[in-house]
């Protein structure tokens, strides 16, 4: 699905974010991405999401180098992708149903669609009861869960998850990494980054790949099955 091939990143023509990072994800899988802070996580994620550029290296989705790609094109690109921001903030002032629905409606689905998918996705998430409510009347948590929801309600074939369990304990930690698992199971590629390595170790089932990124730099790949 994504194929990226001796990428070179670099903020100040300096020290570079990334450099000679060649890897490859395949459909349905479910990636860890882990390093220390700096390492060149969120950079990574940019890259795939064509927030950024590399100054070297081509970035292969589905066969379609997108460091090529014009940027009327780049919306449409990504639709198939769903971000889960570190700094992920809901919409104080619209419903949660609303904050889900939103980037349905930016795509202009008929408005059944939107109830539908909407829906749907609050019965996945066990959080139906809460659809009326506002952000502020939701726990950490559960706002947590919504940003989740809001970057799956479209389908995306892709999820990028920036540091999604930061800050959370450790009962709402399972509960967001059994999400994720179920979200994988249905058929979702997942790239899920991470700085802290005690949750590797606790997850080592889950993924089917972990990177371990230092310095800008693929030090290790673990693959299983
Ligand atoms: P991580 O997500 O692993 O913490 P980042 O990808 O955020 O790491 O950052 C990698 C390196 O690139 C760091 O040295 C960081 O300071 C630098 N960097 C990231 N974004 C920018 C930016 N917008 N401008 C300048 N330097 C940046």
């Amino acid at each position: 699905m994504i194929q990226l091939y001796d990428i070179f990143k670099s903020f100040d023509h300096l020290t570079p974010a990334l450099t000679k990072i060649s890897i490859k994800f395949n459909s349905g899988e479910f990636v860890i991405i882990y390093g220390p802070s700096g390492a060149g996580k969120t950079t990574l994620l940019k890259l795939i999401y064509r927030d950024l550029l590399p100054e070297k290296g081509s970035l292969l989705f589905n066969g379609e180098n997108i460091v090529k790609m014009p940027i009327r094109k780049i919306p449409y690109y990504r639709r198939n992708i769903g971000f889960i921001f570190q700094d992920t903030k809901l919409i104080s002032n619209k419903t949660i149903f609303d904050n889900i629905s939103i980037m349905l409606r930016i795509c202009e689905l008929p408005e059944e669609e939107v109830y539908r998918k909407t829906n749907n996705i609050l019965s996945f998430m066990n959080l139906s009861h809460k659809k009326s409510l506002f952000p502020y009347q939701l726990s950490q948590g559960e706002q947590q869960k919504i940003a989740i929801a809001r970057s799956i309600v479209n389908g995306p074939k892709l999820l990028l998850a920036d540091e999604p369990v930061l800050d959370l304990d450790r009962e709402l930690t399972v509960e967001i990494m059994n999400l994720f698992h179920n979200i994988n199971k249905n058929g979702t590629t997942i790239l899920f980054v991470t700085n802290q390595e005690t949750l590797v170790e606790k997850y080592i089932h889950l993924p089917n790949k972990i990177v371990q990124l230092e310095n800008g730099k693929i030090q290790k790949i673990q693959t299983s099955n």
